[in-house]
Formats: C-alpha cells, structure tokens, sequence
C-alpha cells in the first residue's frame, strides 16, 4: 500500500481555522482524495482539540492515503467550546503559523512513506502559506472560502482610502449595534465604480468598513489576504459561475487562473460512501433529534433559525428575535450556540420556552446541510454567511437576512436583489418586524416570488454539478492541472 502512496500528487490542505472555512476545504479535500490525491488535511491545534472532544478522535483519525496534522495559531487561551475571535486568528496565524507549516512541509518531505507534498491549497485569508511554498518550490493554490462577490468588494479596500471613503469620518455612527446606524452619512454612499457589481453602497461592503481608523488592524488585514490571493498560481472558489456571473468575470479580468467549483456540498454528493467520505467536521456536537422533528411537520412549514459560528448579538436582540418567532405562530427550529450572546453564556426568556415549547425545537448545533434540504423548512432566518447561502440556495429555501460581519453585507446585498432570495431585517431587530417578515415569507405572495426564485437557483447549483454542468467540468479541469504539477 506504501509503495503506491508514494508514488500519488500529493496535496496539503491549510484551512484558516473557522468553521466555515473548515468545511468546504474538507469538502475539496475528499473531493481530491476521491481523485487519487494522498491528502494531509493541516488545522490548528486548537481546532484539532475541538473535532476530538466533539466528534470524537475517530473524526481526525488517519485513514489510507488521507492524513491529519496540526500548527499552533499562536492566539493567546481562549474559550475552549467557542470560536476564537477571527480578527485575532487572522493576525496570529500570519506571524505564529508560517514558521511551523514550513516545518512540517519539509517533515513530510522528508518521508519514506508518503508522496513529497506536490501542491499546497492554502485558505484565501492564510496566504503566508504562499510564502511558504515559494520558499520550498511547491505550486500554491489559494482557496477563497467566501463568496466571489465578497473577494471583489475585499479586492476594493485598495480603492477605499485612494477616493477618500475609508476611513470613515469620525462623525459617523458606526458601530452597527447601535439604533440608527448604517442609514448614517458615509456609508449610504454609492459605489458605482466596482467591477461587475451594481448598486453597491458603502454600507453593502464586508463590516470591516465601518471604521474611522486609517489603521484599522481588520481592514488592512482583509485588505493584503485579498490582494494576496493575486500572487498565488490559480485561486478556486466556492462558486457556481451561473450565480455570480457577472462578479466572476470582472474577476477574470483582473485575475485569469480561476476555478469556479461549487457548490462543493452538492459536488460531494457524488462521492461514494466510505470512511473518508462519511467524515464530519463540525466543531460543535450536533443534535440528532433535528430530523425526527422536522419530519412531523407540514412542507413547508418550519421558519429555521442559525446564525452560524461566528455571529454574536446583544441579550435584547435575542429576545427579540424569541418574541418575533413565537408570536408569528409557526413551528420553528432554533440552533442557540452557548456564545450566540456577547460576553455571557445564552439564557433564553423562561416565559418564551414555556410558550413555545410544544412547537419549537431549540438546539446548539445541528447537521444544517441536511437540515435546509429538509421539505419542511419554509424560510431560513440567517446571518448570511457564505456557506449558509449555498446551503439554502441547495435547499431551494427563501432567507430573512440579518448580516453580522465580513462579507455577508454583501452577500444581503446580493441576496436580496440580483438574486432575488431574500430580504433584509434591520440589525437592531424588533420582534414585530420578525413577525411580520416570518408571516409574508410563508403565507405572502412577496414570500411565493422568492420561493420559486430559490428553487429556480437550486435547480441552476444542481444543474452546475452534474455531467457537463459548469463546476462539474471546472473541477475535472483543476484536477487536471493539480495532476501536471504534481509531475
Ligand atoms: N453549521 C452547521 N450547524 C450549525 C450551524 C452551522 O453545520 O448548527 C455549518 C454550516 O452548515 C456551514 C458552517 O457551519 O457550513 C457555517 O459557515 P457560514 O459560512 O455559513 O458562516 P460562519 O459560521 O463562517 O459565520
């Protein structure tokens, strides 16, 4: 068995060390190892803990021609069931991380037993990872994890500071927790010079924006990832070109080498069943009663609420968003991380789990791919995070959008206009207004229009990965390419 391991490409997969992130890598990561790639899949220490306390060591167990490995991060102790703070990791890893990855490249190299590494497919916000490859003479692919839309508009804080928009002035109300926010000033400016983007204002650009710092550390951060990503030999992203296709092409034309490939849960699909393939990688312990519940109600039925890993909010818009889904009536599916409240555990009001209990489900963590392909989810209230998106969009479900941070500005701002899925609910969130938009998107007609417009994308996504569909053949093409480098 070792002779021929010796003998594949060799591919080492860098994710940056976030829940959305880890999946679709580890999704590429199966997808190529389906392909007769020998795969090292590399997280973070800190991670690594994670995936064995809640799925247990079988999780990053290594099977035959597919193998784990870990890199310190170098973020100061932090909750160890919470995800670490993303403006930390992003300046940690870039200082901490790039000395140990180099390490264990030339470790693995040195191996008798495996393949040297022929390519090295490092996250779009870990480029020192590109850094590193240079040095060793390995091919480097970036993946960016998030949405095109969201690359360009990062691809723009270049731009920000040459026409005088960023930093922010200093009168402007930014923190975008506080009432009246994003309708002030700077950021209803439109942005109409943004290639293949429309109807773009200041306030649809990633959060990192909202800042009246020249020096800001998040968005000079964001602003060299992305810039990075031109340097390196090709970028993929987790993307169907139909559903962005104006945005990539503008991409192409700044950046040729691209791979559209997604989405790459649906690609997965095709995978057979087996002890790589059949890998989880949730950082939390998901519940399992999700779709015994889900199957006792009505199509259609279900108003699913998640706002990811990342997003946090204050005890008063939890109550708020409690109050909307039980006056609104409807069954719902709540997944309430224990951090989903800033600075104190998550304690929803006894009053609403009385009221609700006999047609809610409230969990800390479900399997959500399976969940919104569920027939009787009937709208997706989301923080909009990229990969949620492709999920819902897969699921054919309507969102109600609350963007936390990042790109997922842009991604309501996509959703909700070029794509037609969504609408937007204001951040400081009322209980009416949840209530209210709960009620439109299942019994309206505003509700039907963005119903038939999600089934219409998801039958585009399944369309795009099938036979001769255009990820389909894009990932054969980056899979021709990985293999000729490998040689
Ligand atoms: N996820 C999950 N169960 C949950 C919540 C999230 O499996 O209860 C997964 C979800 O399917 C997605 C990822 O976590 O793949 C979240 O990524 P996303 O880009 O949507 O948001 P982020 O967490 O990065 O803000």
């Amino acid at each position: 068995m070792e002779s021929l391991a010796t003998k594949k490409p060799h591919a080492i997969f860098i994710p940056f060390p976030a829940q959305g992130h880890v999946n679709p890598m580890m999704q590429l990561a199966k997808l190529l190892h389906s392909r007769g790639f020998y795969i090292t899949f590399v997280n973070t220490e800190f991670n690594h803990s994670r995936l064995v306390q809640s799925r247990g060591s079988n999780s990053v167990k290594d099977s035959p021609f597919f193998k784990f490995q870990t890199i310190p991060d170098g973020v100061p102790p932090s909750n160890p069931n919470a995800t670490q703070s993303v403006t930390s990791l992003l300046y940690y890893t870039q200082k901490h991380s790039l000395a140990p990855l180099h390490d264990l490249i030339r470790k693995l190299n040195s191996l008798e037993d495996s393949p040297p590494v022929s390519v090295v497919i490092s996250d779009g916000i870990m480029s020192f990872a590109i850094e590193v490859a240079e040095e060793l003479g390995i091919p480097e692919f970036q993946f960016w994890t998030a949405s095109s839309c969201g690359f360009m508009a990062y691809l723009q804080f270049v731009e920000l500071p040459k026409r005088g928009i960023f930093p922010l002035k200093a009168n402007t109300v930014i923190r975008f927790t506080d009432e009246n926010d994003i309708t002030n000033g700077y950021l209803n400016t439109l942005l109409d010079w943004i290639p293949g983007m429309k109807n773009m204002r200041m306030k649809d650009m990633p959060s990192f924006v909202r800042s009246t710092n020249p020096n800001d550390i998040a968005f000079n951060r964001w602003l060299e990832e992305a810039q990075n990503n031109l340097k390196s030999h090709a970028i993929v992203f987790n993307a169907f070109s139909e559903f962005e296709h104006e945005v990539l092409e503008a991409v192409t034309s700044i950046f040729p080498r691209i791979y559209t490939v997604g989405p790459l849960s649906l690609l997965c699909k095709s995978l057979p069943e087996n002890e790589v393939n059949s890998r989880r990688s949730s950082l939390w312990k998901e519940s399992n009663e999700c779709t015994d519940w889900l199957d006792k109600q009505g199509p259609n039925s279900v108003v699913y609420v998640n706002f990811g890993s990342i997003a946090v909010m204050s005890d008063k818009h939890l109550e708020e968003f409690a109050w909307g889904l039980a006056n609104s009536g409807y069954p719902f599916l709540w997944i309430v991380r224990s951090d989903l409240v800033m600075g104190e555990s998550t304690m929803l009001p006894e009053p609403f789990v009385q009221e609700t209990k006999d047609r809610c489900l409230i969990a800390s963590w479900c399997p959500q791919d399976q969940v919104l392909s569920h027939p009787s989810i009937g709208v997706f209230l989301t923080h909009i995070g990229w990969n949620s998106t492709l999920e819902g969009v897969c699921g054919g479900v309507p969102m109600i959008c609350w963007p936390f941070f990042a790109e997922q500005q842009v991604n309501c701002r996509y959703a909700c206009t070029t794509w037609g899925i969504g609408v937007e609910i204001e951040h400081d969130v009322k209980r009416e207004q949840v209530q209210d938009l709960v009620s439109k998107i299942l019994e309206g007609e505003e509700g039907k229009k963005l119903r038939n417009k999600a089934m219409d994308w998801k039958k585009k996504a399944e369309a795009a990965v099938i036979e001769g569909g255009s990820s389909y053949n894009n990932f054969n093409l980056l899979v021709e390419e990985l293999l000729q480098m490998s040689l």
